[in-house]
């Protein structure tokens, strides 16, 4: 009998799609991938497409970690299986539709790899949904365009002849209209694009994305970045989700925001009689989140660079773990919309983190608050700063927090935490060997 992959076929090829780029995550939020022509699609039904498994768990400088367990010595196969729900046809790639696939590992029934991103928030939402919880994710994404230029320092500089650009849209901050290039073809894309704008430094950019079931959120969190990033390669421009890739100019943040429905899609965070129109549910889950705040930074904060962004006062980026009514210095913002509005923003996560790990780990940060009833400590009170524990103030010190948080490290899979640890502790090394520019400037002059 046909596979279930000749009906996408035909549907592709009525939409004039020729070839498909099939596309996973790695533990970073990469995009990997292999593009096909459609004719070639039927034979990648069954398991799916076969690649290597150090795909998943390569580190930035392209070193896989040792995996001996499960590959046996060698390096295993893991399989990436097609959704067809994710069907997306790009404009700015004529005739190439994206599509994007669960990653499996190659034993007779393939299992889940407990190394993919997108299982694991699946997983996440599955956990919640036995408990009748649904949730609801909106994340919200900065990134910088950066333009080349052999005078720069690194020779990269931003985008911008302005410093400073504070919510505005046009030519003087873009001149080439890329911004308006990456709302449209996003929103063709159905990434559920809602606007975009100029941030608050020159060649930092914000778009807006609707708010939908977590994992369709995370789909969708994560082709923008890969849209946005394959947009300015074709210009010879470079996009960047990093944190803070300026000392002197704003950092990136990815926002979350979070509620959770019913069967029926109602939004179970609000209570017009209780206290702050909050459910002691949002309150539970919210209390959880910020219990395991210290953990969830290496999952929000997986970089080197992060901490720099959340080490910046005034940046609206937050230090350490409370929450606030419409309090944009709180880790957590509860944001003044109530009924099917309310909610819960975490703003502690930088645009380099994977949205499906922090999406994940939040879910199940969450979960522990709901499971265990939690209460979490009082609001920070108008112009009040800092009223929560400090947030881990460098990587090693998130890694630290993840090693210890069982609840969480089980809870994201002990096979997952291991090799994500090891993964971002070999990072950590290469950093720490590694003798940077201002080093040589401190130390080069007077000593
Ligand atoms: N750029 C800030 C951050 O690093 C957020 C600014 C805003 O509230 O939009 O998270
Ligand atoms: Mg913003
Ligand atoms: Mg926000």
């Amino acid at each position: 009998p046909p596979g279930r992959l000749h009906a996408l076929a035909d549907d592709l090829t009525a939409r004039g799609a020729d070839l498909v780029r099939v596309l996973w995550s790695d533990l970073h939020g990469i995009a990997r991938g292999k593009e096909i022509p459609v004719a070639e699609l039927h034979r990648f039904d069954g398991p799916g497409l076969s690649f290597c498994q150090a795909v998943m768990v390569t580190d930035l400088a392209g070193i896989p970690l040792e995996l001996p367990e499960s590959s046996g010595g060698g390096w295993a196969d893991a399989h990436a299986r097609i959704d067809p729900d994710t069907l997306a046809v790009a404009a700015h790639a004529p005739g190439t539709a994206l599509l994007l696939a669960d990653v499996t590992d190659s034993s007779p029934d393939h299992a889940p790899l407990p190394l993919d991103p997108r299982g694991l928030l699946r997983r996440q939402t599955e956990r919640l949904a036995a408990r009748g919880l649904h949730p609801v994710a909106g994340p919200e994404l900065e990134f910088y365009l950066l333009a080349p230029d052999p005078a720069a320092p690194l020779g990269w500089r931003r985008y911008s002849a302005y410093d400073t650009a504070g919510y505005t849209v046009g030519a003087a901050h873009d001149p080439d209209r890329l911004l308006s290039l990456l709302i449209r073809e996003c929103h063709a894309l159905g990434l559920g694009v809602l606007g975009g704008n100029q941030e608050f430094s020159g060649g930092q950019f914000e778009i807006n994305h609707t708010h939908g079931p977590a994992l369709r959120a995370a789909d969708r969190a994560f082709l923008f970045k890969y849209t946005v990033k394959e947009i300015a390669a074709a210009r010879g421009l470079r996009a960047t989700f990093a944190g803070k890739p300026f000392a002197d100019a704003a950092g990136s943040g990815q926002h979350v925001h979070l509620s959770l429905v019913d069967d029926a899609g109602a939004n179970l965070f609000a209570d017009p009689a209780a206290d702050g129109g909050l459910r002691d549910l949002a309150r539970s889950f919210l209390a959880g989140v910020l219990f395991h705040a210290p953990a969830l930074s290496a999952l929000l904060n997986p970089t080197v660079n992060a901490y720099k962004r959340l080490a910046d006062p005034g940046a609206l980026a937050p230090a350490t773990a409370d929450w606030g009514f419409d309090d944009r210095t709180a880790y957590a913002r509860i944001p003044p919309e109530r009924g099917d509005g309310t909610r819960i923003e975490i703003r502690g996560g930088d645009g380099a983190a994977n949205p499906y790990l922090v999406i994940g780990a939040l879910l199940a940060a969450g979960l522990d608050g709901v499971d265990r009833g939690l209460t979490p400590p009082p609001p920070l009170a108008p112009g009040e700063r800092g009223g929560g524990p400090p947030l881990p103030g460098t990587l090693r010190d998130a890694l630290d927090a993840l090693d210890g948080d069982p609840v969480l490290s089980t809870a994201l899979g002990p096979r997952f935490t291991e090799v994500f640890t090891a993964m971002k502790r070999a990072e950590l090394a290469r950093f720490e060997r590694a003798v940077t520019d201002w080093e040589f400037h401190e130390y080069t002059g007077m000593l």
